[in-house]
């Protein structure tokens, strides 16, 4: 473990309205990468709420409460959507907690002190739904380009950062390292953003004050900019903390294509201002949709996501969005997919090859699994492990699922073809009788080879699937890199247990 700690980032979410199955797609991703991460390294999975800005305040008044009690009210609602969803994030930081305002206040000092941070006057139009500034060549029918929603004339005396002086640097990173934003779809948007120029950026607020207040009396800091930095003050940015340096740069920072503007223009030139490295990696993933319209808090056709999970669990769900498109792009969902994906990948693909593999063994060894030096695979599955975990490291989850299930088959096939209930009959036959301790064993190395490879993705079929194997260790600590195929030890005993994924069908 002498490598840097891998560390994977959610945006931090917008306080205001409910959480929805896109958030929790975001976050289930982060878990898989760390979880993934974890079996051959350190990790550490950062996410939280963003609770500043005007919306908040208004929300908060409209409850009739607090800004800080109603964002203290709605914390547990997302934690609780994390919980049901098994992500086991290290950290959760919230935007109003002092440890993070800290931080920003220094940013913003240390800015200033170095002149990215001046004085000037701004006038534009503010859309507050989105608490985002909008250029008037940029509004469409006079409207917010983002949301549709009417945007507010704005003047007044504010803090700018000194975006534009980043622009050249931001231009040769781009340029030296095209896979530093992905998909290719947001890289090409984002340069062309950069190559048309760029404005400095107004981060400082006096119509309201829910926010973090400038030591001299001049007002909040910009939501955004605020909510930027959380990434590094999770972590405790300062120049001389190890700890710190130990974790940053972030190996995968998570976003949603609505928000890679912020991510890949504003905050490097922050991290750039601030003398640090930029992130590895800034993903900007599609919307999951449903009829081809976003989910949000203003559409109300998205099926509850605690309802989802509860009905199909949590772990059908996380392997239903890994597998169904490819990482990046939007994607339609329904319940009619979700069970689809359910009883045929999960239920009859791989649940029943672990039912039938055990009740085999049970049968003809007595829960014994034979020893056998041999294989009746081929060496196609030897390098599957380490191109399995290199596929889910670089985001392409449907492919190393896909890769995953070709081993599924081949066990599948192998029970069809090798007929084990008609070797085991030919008591007197030798050939047969080590042909069938081959195929028996190759079923629960295969099966155990699954188990430790999908247990990021699935982390609690995964670990039952391993208990039903008849092991006993904690199998987030397999590494999934040094999976051998002949691993297993002399009298290994099969275990029992229920089906791992009963056959659902569609209610109501
Ligand atoms: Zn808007």
């Amino acid at each position: 473990m002498s490598e840097r700690t891998y560390y994977v980032t959610t945006p931090i979410y917008y306080i205001s309205g409910q959480p929805h199955i896109g958030h929790a797609y975001t976050t289930i991703v982060a878990d898989v990468l760390a979880r993934t991460a974890r079996t051959s390294r350190s990790s550490f999975f950062l996410t939280g709420t963003d609770e500043h800005g005007q919306k908040v305040a208004e929300a908060a008044e409209h409850a009739g409460m607090s800004p800080q009690a109603w964002c203290d009210a709605l914390v547990p609602r997302w934690q609780q959507l994390f919980a049901s969803y098994d992500c086991a994030y290290d950290d959760f930081i919230r935007t109003t907690q002092p440890r993070h305002e800290r931080v920003v206040s220094a940013v913003f000092e240390q800015l200033r002190a170095n002149g990215d941070v001046y004085r000037g006057t701004y006038e534009g139009w503010y859309c507050v739904s989105d608490e985002t500034f909008w250029l008037e060549s940029k509004l469409i029918d006079g409207n917010c380009p983002t949301c549709g929603r009417p945007v507010t004339r704005l003047t007044e005396e504010s803090w700018f950062f000194r975006l534009s002086a980043y622009r050249q640097r931001l231009l040769e990173h781009f340029r030296a390292n095209p896979e530093w934003v992905r998909p290719r779809s947001a890289y090409n948007e984002m340069l062309a953003i950069l190559e048309g120029g760029l404005e400095d950026l107004s981060i400082s607020r006096t119509a309201f004050d829910w926010g973090i207040p400038i030591a001299d009396g001049s007002g909040v800091i910009y939501v955004w900019f605020d909510a930027l930095l959380n990434y590094i003050s999770a972590i405790g940015w300062s120049s001389d903390n190890a700890a710190f340096h130990a974790r940053w740069p972030a190996d995968v920072q998570l976003v949603g294509k609505e928000i890679a503007r912020f991510h890949t223009i504003v905050w490097p030139a922050v991290l750039m201002a601030l003398g640090l490295e930029l992130p590895r990696l800034v993903y900007a993933h599609g919307w999951i949709t449903v009829d081809g319209q976003k989910i949000g808090k203003s559409l109300g056709n998205a099926v509850d996501a605690f309802v989802l999970a509860e009905r199909y669990g949590a772990d059908t769900i996380r392997y239903f969005l890994l597998r169904e498109a490819p990482f990046g792009s939007d994607f339609s969902y329904s319940e009619e997919k979700i069970i689809a994906r359910r009883n045929a990948d999960l239920g009859n693909d791989l649940g029943n090859l672990l039912n039938r593999s055990i009740s085999m063994i049970t049968k003809y060894f007595s829960g014994v699994v034979p020893l056998s030096t041999a294989t009746t695979f081929s060496d196609a599955f030897t390098t599957l492990p380490p191109r399995y975990t290199e596929a889910v490291l670089d985001l392409r989850f449907r492919d190393a699922l896909e890769d995953a299930w070709t081993l599924v088959s081949g066990l599948n096939r192998s029970i069809d073809e090798h007929k084990p209930w008609a070797l085991a009959k030919a008591t007197d036959d030798s050939e047969a009788q080590a042909r069938l301790a081959t195929v028996m064993y190759d079923l629960i190395a295969g099966l155990r080879w699954l188990a430790i490879m999908l247990a990021p993705i699935m982390p609690d079929r995964a670990r039952e699937m391993w208990h039903q194997l008849g092991f006993t260790d904690d199998i987030a600590l397999q590494s999934i890199r040094e999976l051998q195929w002949h691993d297993l030890l002399p009298g290994h005993h099969v275990g029992t247990g229920a089906p791992l994924f009963p056959r659902l069908e569609l209610t109501s």
